[in-house]
């Protein structure tokens, strides 16, 4: 792959106008009016929870702890990217550029305080891993690595610690946030897990 993540043209010209009647349904146009309405139909197919209680059968549980639930799914319904004894790392489905994944703790705690010092070393080991895999696969930049703690610092599942990485290129700021941010990404979250699982180094 180039400094192109998504594997989308960046030539306006290899793209149907958004009238234009063999476009399919959600196809990327080149700066769509429509992009405002896309989004989220792609949410609506990649819902996290949705999966979990179609695989369960049950009602959705608004108290379901999605960083709970997704290890016990398949890889690919989980969206796992790798499995560490006290950790583990998976695809961010609300991404904020191409390649964002999360390394959590297996634990249901809250902050990094109450991670214990297994916990602290394989999120680090797993971080490291994660920024080797990342760099090879999408020739990435730079990062950004942080955790959001507790809910008015930013921390969207607040309940379970959670450790973003986030590769940023160096056109990213202005070209990804409008089309891949929106279109890009979601369509790719499985073809991306599935690149970084076969690239991750085996135990
Ligand atoms: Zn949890």
């Amino acid at each position: 792959m180039t400094d192109n993540p998504s594997g989308l043209s960046q030539n306006p010209e290899d793209y149907p106008t958004p009238d234009d009647p063999s476009r399919e349904a959600g196809a990327p146009t080149w700066m769509s009016s429509e992009i405002g309405g896309v989004p989220d139909e792609f949410q609506r197919l990649w819902t996290p929870y949705r999966m979990v209680y179609i695989k369960s059968g049950q009602m959705p549980d608004a108290d379901a702890c999605p960083f709970c639930l997704a290890p016990t799914l398949a890889d690919e319904d989980g969206l796992i990217v790798h499995r560490g004894e006290h950790a583990y790392v998976i695809m961010n489905l609300y991404p904020y550029n191409t390649g964002h994944i999360m390394v959590n703790p297996y634990r249901h705690i809250g902050t990094y305080d109450q991670a214990n010092a297994d916990e602290i070393a394989e999120i680090g080991a797993l971080t490291q891993t994660a920024m080797r895999v990342l760099g090879e696969t999408s020739r990435c930049d730079g990062f950004n690595i942080g955790m959001n703690q507790g809910r008015i610092a930013g921390a969207g599942i607040a309940d379970h610690l959670h450790q973003h990485i986030v590769p940023r290129w160096a056109l990213d700021s202005n070209f990804f946030p409008i089309i891949a941010k929106t279109k890009a990404i979601p369509r790719l979250i499985e073809e991306i897990r599935a690149e970084l699982q076969a690239a991750w180094p085996k135990d």
